[in-house]
């Protein structure tokens, strides 16, 4: 039977198709291709410094970092390297400047990959051959990490600052030589502080390779300066297909970084959502203190991996539509709240009442989710006025 369209528009799940990237393997992580989007931080211990380091990998795989990078300046924290690879339940990715000696090292390492930086490593093209032997042996990707700030010096000299052409020029340059040794196991990235400039390098570069990319707008800044100048960069590339992995950097504890970088992708709708408040910004019309609320139950459901979707709204205006639409919700007014469980009301509260009633109810949900399978997906809790 032939399905009749009743002119309904359909609502899109993604704003665009993802560039066709070739695939690179990082460890147990696929990035590129059809895989995933992946988030990925850094971490802030001195890599020779194994237990802390090790300390701050599994609080990060825990909040939800899929790769993590260590930085090796020096022989100890070269040396430090294979134990923390070998243990980590990430993969792990060396990150190398200026010494070749140590991509070498990292590589022996079973570093899952290594970042170089060909603008500040010493004679690094002279080198190239050298590092995909190695790499191709071991089985090891590179990423090409062209950084504003450190950019090629003859790049510099040809475009007089480092604009959107000179790092995209950079990164393919160094692409080419290791393309001259039959290597391609690269994934590339072109950072800028700028996310004008940023956003437009990578297009540039998304249009003439078909090498994973990885995203970064580079010393974005505090947490909400960088977390807004990240979203925006990174939205402005994943809405038109153009991202495989990303980086949050912050001027914050590297769990922040996993945090922004998972909300952006789960706000883009590619990664499966989780818990998702839907609260309103309040206004004279509010019955309740909606910050309190949405706050108190927030904190209340945190960590919660299922994609409940909850309502908290602040008075009858919006506040039962919105908590109809929401697995769970509350609409407020006059000193109660109206409980709305899949668009039904099940029961008014007081205003007392109402944190620990929605808690109650939306682990109730989360349990019968659990039970039907539903791990991931569609988020459906919010706050409505
Ligand atoms: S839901 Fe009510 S309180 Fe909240 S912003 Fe809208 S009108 Fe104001």
């Amino acid at each position: 039977m032939t399905a009749i369209s009743l002119g309904i528009p359909s609502v899109p799940t993604r704003l665009a198709e993802r560039r066709k990237s070739r695939q690179i393997q990082v460890g147990t992580v696929a990035v590129g291709g059809d895989a995933p989007v992946s988030v990925q931080s850094m971490t802030t211990t001195r890599t020779s410094d194994i237990g802390a380091t090790l300390q701050q990998i599994a609080e990060l795989t825990a909040s939800g970092c899929q790769i993590v990078r260590v930085a090796c300046p020096t022989q100890d924290d070269a040396d430090a390297l294979s134990t923390i690879a070998r243990k980590s339940q990430i993969p792990v990715i060396a990150d190398i400047h200026f010494q070749p000696k140590y991509v070498f090292a990292a590589i022996e390492a079973g570093c899952a990959a290594v970042r170089v930086n060909p603008g500040n490593i010493k004679q690094f093209d002279d080198k190239v051959k050298e590092i995909a032997r190695a790499a191709k042996d071991h089985g090891t990707p590179i990423r090409i990490g062209v950084n504003a700030g450190s950019l090629d010096a003859r790049l510099l000299k040809k475009y007089g600052k480092a604009t959107p052409e000179a790092l995209a020029e950079s990164a393919l340059w160094e692409a080419s030589l290791f393309e001259e040794h039959g290597f391609q196991d690269i994934k590339i990235s072109v950072k800028h502080n700028d996310p004008v400039v940023m956003v437009e390098a990578y297009r540039q570069l998304a249009a003439q390779c078909d090498y994973p990319l990885h995203l970064g707008v580079t010393e974005a800044g505090p947490a909400f300066q960088g977390t807004i100048k990240s979203a925006v960069a990174f939205g402005a590339l994943l809405s038109q297909g153009i991202g495989d992995t990303i980086r949050v950097s912050l001027s914050a504890p590297p769990v922040e970084e996993v945090k922004v970088g998972n909300q952006i992708l789960e706000s883009l709708n590619l990664k499966p959502r989780r818990l998702e408040i839907v609260s309103c910004p309040s206004c004279g019309r509010a019955q309740v203190d909606v910050y309190k609320l949405a706050e108190e139950v927030t904190a209340g459901l945190e960590g919660m991996e299922v994609p409940l979707r909850v309502a908290v709204m602040g008075c009858v205006v919006n506040g039962p539509g919105e908590a109809r639409e929401a697995d769970l919700g509350v609409a407020s007014g006059n000193g109660k709240g109206q409980i709305f469980v899949k668009g039904e009301v099940i029961k008014t509260v007081p205003e007392s009442k109402i944190v620990e009633t929605l808690i109650e109810e939306a682990m109730k949900i989360a349990e019968q989710m659990e039970a039907d399978g539903i791990a991931s997906g569609e988020p459906s809790v919010s706050v409505a006025g």
